[in-house]
């Protein structure tokens, strides 16, 4: 079987790196809020041509810490209206709900997979680098807050931007983490403070806050990884542009290039899409959906009656093909040679 997604190979590249790195932490005897973050964020900071970086615990922890930040700043206040992108992946929706904003989920440009226009009458919107590919918005006067979970290598323009490192990502590390990247000094001073009790200075506390830190082992493990990023991603995009060069199948809608894309996944569209499923499985391929049922039909936000077709559609249609940076040339030619894509 082509394993979707073998997260020990690509790992095992950065031997010896990763496990002299861990060592020098465990020897420290210092695993929070230390050298290893402080180097971390700056050289986040940089890569992501951006003023401030804040480690925090996971992705959804930076995109709520941005909102809850916004607040306290008076930016946003209770029950605003944030628009965002209804097949997104629900975390996105969770940090507005979870601020007490209100999400106005727009169905995405069915080609891209992200927002193009924005129309409505909101305070912010929630823009999502989905599948790796940079939206691209005109600029307005609303806050604009970039979900770059999935598009770690793409310069932010956003306001404020939040990543994610879940080991799956394409900067992961050994577990959870996360960061804010932002120009704004204020912002960042707020979120660092949020992240650690609501406190700046030691035994003071000024917020409600959370415990959102990233963590020493995993900063030391993204400092190793993050040398390799660029790299890392010009591979993903050489095998993306050679699937859409060579993928012939006329019932699959391939994805549509960008300058700005980092292929975090490779998402083809198909009507048949469990049958091609099925298939691919068989031959020895194996393949995920992302995401098989949108936000506004989970759960938490069924009661919102929200009717997106495209949306709804779209979560019928799409498949990810295995796609990532140590993938082997047989493997790849294995994949353009199935029958079912060929
Ligand atoms: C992964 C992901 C998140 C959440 O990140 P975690 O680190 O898992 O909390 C948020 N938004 C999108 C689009 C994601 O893909």
């Amino acid at each position: 079987m082509i394993p979707f997604l073998p997260l020990n190979r690509i790992n095992e590249r950065f031997e010896p790196e990763l496990s002299e790195a861990i060592s020098r932490v465990v020897k420290s005897g210092w695993y929070l809020r230390g050298q290893e973050t402080e180097k971390f964020e700056s050289e986040f900071a940089a890569f992501c041509e951006a003023k401030n970086c804040v480690g925090v615990a996971n992705g959804l922890d930076a995109l709520t810490l941005i909102f809850a930040a916004y607040k306290i700043l008076g930016k946003l206040s209770d029950g605003d209206r944030v628009i965002v992108p209804a097949n997104t992946y629900i975390a996105s929706i969770m940090a507005i709900t979870k601020n007490n904003l209100t999400p106005v989920f727009v169905e995405p440009n069915e080609d891209t997979f992200n927002l193009d226009a924005i129309s409505k009458d909101a305070k912010a919107i929630l823009s999502v680098n989905l599948y790796g590919r940079q939206a691209n918005l005109p600029k307005n006067d609303l806050l604009l807050i970039e979900d770059c979970a999935q598009s770690a290598g793409i310069k932010p323009k956003g306001d404020a931007a939040a990543f994610s490192f879940y080991p799956s990502k394409n900067l992961g590390a050994l577990g959870d983490g996360g960061a804010v990247v932002s120009n704004n000094d204020e912002l960042c001073e707020i979120i660092r403070a949020l992240g650690n009790y609501g406190s700046k200075k030691k035994y003071i506390n000024d917020y409600l806050g959370f415990n959102s830190r990233l963590d020493e082992i995993q900063a030391a493990v993204l400092r190793v990884k993050l040398k390799r990023l660029n790299e890392d991603n010009k591979k993903r995009n050489e095998i993306a542009l050679r699937y859409i060069a060579e993928i012939k199948n006329p019932n699959i809608i391939l994805p549509k290039p960008s300058s700005e894309h980092v292929w975090h996944l490779f998402v083809i569209r198909c009507k048949q899409r469990d049958a091609l499923q099925k298939r691919l499985t068989e031959s020895g391929v194996e393949t995920m959906i992302h995401y098989p049922i949108p936000p506004h039909l989970q759960k938490p936000y069924k009661h919102l009656n929200c009717e997106l077709p495209i949306t709804e559609m779209l979560a019928n249609e799409v498949l990810s093909l295995p796609l990532h940076q140590a993938m082997s040339e047989e493997e790849i030619e294995r994949i353009l040679i199935n029958p079912c894509l060929a």
